[in-house]
């Protein structure tokens, strides 16, 4: 499955280009389930294949499968879904590598794909014993822009929603339909059942300049059940939180969580471009008085990170938290890795895997349909 899956993932675009028009046309009633437009879509389906094809032995694979079952919910999805999904991936890999694919490589396909449809199908399915809500649609309650590019949004849940400190949902917005995006809940679970988000705007990207800019008070959202790997780790020993950008999110509620536990020490750096943009300044500077424990630094740049946590001494005995865009999570989970905190002890959410960037086509390919790289600098956020 590897060696197959190496191979089409150099025409990963037109895969998943095959893969949709074979959905579509053998499924016509699909097409409403999915955005408008498909071209981040098509990325995604890649994403999430090499993701699970990565994972092939590790043995967590089946609970995220499960996980992702119970979430697939909120796209009304059907068990004939996952049959016709899989009918079309394996039509689409098939027509990607016509010299090399056999029935031996069907057969491993064919199988992989039934096992992961039957984990996702036994999360969906044990969610709708528990009689638990597909998606939950939340009221904005407050809107408001603390910093250029950044929206800081509360939210009514039409019910209970369940979620523990540290953890993301998938959002939606009524003004851009079956385009869902995680973020991270800012904050503990309230009295008030009221939840936050920060959202920092992703130029050319689809929700967040929806989320940042469009969105006003009374619109609804619409959000999946929470998930994620950033919950204390428990028992709770020394912390470390490092976070860039909105990455404070989930390391806000994780100190509001802290503070209902016997005090630890607790070391937190957060990465904001200049320490006059921190968009969450009213809580940052009120920190001393809530967190006494808390030793906070804010750094305007990703780089002054090595220096600020060599300053500290004792990481083997820290649990460690990260959260920010994607390359700074790789960036300092290996510092932190470095500095001596064993590798299990970090933690942070699954980081998505790159997308346009330049992939190995070949020249036709991309002349007919050129990607344009996109890099915005973690700390820009
Ligand atoms: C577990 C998790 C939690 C998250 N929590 C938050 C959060 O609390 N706050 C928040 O603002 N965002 C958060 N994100 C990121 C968020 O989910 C979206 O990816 C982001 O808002 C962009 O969405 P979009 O629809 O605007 O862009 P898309 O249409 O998805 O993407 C457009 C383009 O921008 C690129 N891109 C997407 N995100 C980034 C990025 N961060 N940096 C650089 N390029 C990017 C994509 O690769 C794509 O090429 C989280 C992501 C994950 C995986």
């Amino acid at each position: 499955m590897r060696a197959s899956f190496g191979r089409v993932e150099l025409r990963a675009d037109h895969v998943a280009k095959y893969f949709y028009a074979h959905l579509f046309a053998a499924n016509p009633g699909v097409r409403s389930l999915f955005p408008a437009d498909m071209t981040e879509q098509r990325d995604r389906l890649f994403a999430a294949l090499t993701a699970v094809v990565q994972r092939l032995d590790d043995p967590d694979l089946p609970g995220y499968l499960k996980a992702l079952g119970r979430d697939h919910r909120k796209f009304a999805a059907e068990p004939a879904h996952y049959e016709a999904v899989g009918q079309s991936l394996i039509a689409a890999l098939r027509f990607a590598s016509p010299m090399t694919w056999d029935a031996e490589t069907e057969a491993a396909w064919l199988g992989a794909y039934k096992v992961l449809a039957e984990a996702m199908l036994s999360g969906a399915e044990e969610a709708d014993r528990e009689q638990a809500p597909r998606w939950w649609d939340c009221r904005v309650l407050a809107h408001s822009r603390p910093a250029r590019g950044v929206a800081v949004l509360t939210l009514a849940p039409g019910g209970h929603f369940p979620f523990r400190a540290g953890q993301f949902v998938s959002v939606a917005s009524e003004r851009l339909p079956h385009v869902w995006r995680p973020y991270s809940l800012a904050a503990a679970p309230r009295a008030d059942n009221t939840l936050e988000l920060h959202v920092s705007r992703v130029d050319g990207g689809l929700l967040s300049p929806v989320l940042t800019d469009e969105v006003r008070e009374g619109d609804i959202l619409r959000l999946g059940p929470a998930t994620g790997m950033m919950t204390l780790r428990e028992p709770v020993r020394n912390a470390a939180l490092v976070a860039a950008g909105t990455g404070w999110a989930p390391v806000r509620a994780l100190l509001e969580e802290l503070t209902h536990r016997p005090p630890v020490e607790t070391r937190a750096f957060l990465v904001a471009r200049a320490t006059g943009e921190v968009y969450d300044d009213r809580t940052i500077r009120g920190i001393g008085e809530v967190y006494p424990w808390l030793n906070l630094q804010v750094l305007s740049r990703a780089e002054r990170l090595p220096d600020a946590l060599s300053a500290y001494a004792g990481w083997e005995h820290q649990d460690a938290y990260v959260s920010g865009p994607p390359g700074f999570i790789s960036y300092a989970t290996d510092l932190l890795a470095g500095t001596g905190v064993p590798p299990g002890r970090i933690r942070h959410d699954p980081v998505p895997l790159p997308q346009r960037t330049p992939r190995g086509v070949g020249h036709a390919q991309w002349f007919l349909d050129p990607r344009q790289p996109q890099w915005i600098n973690p700390a820009d956020r």
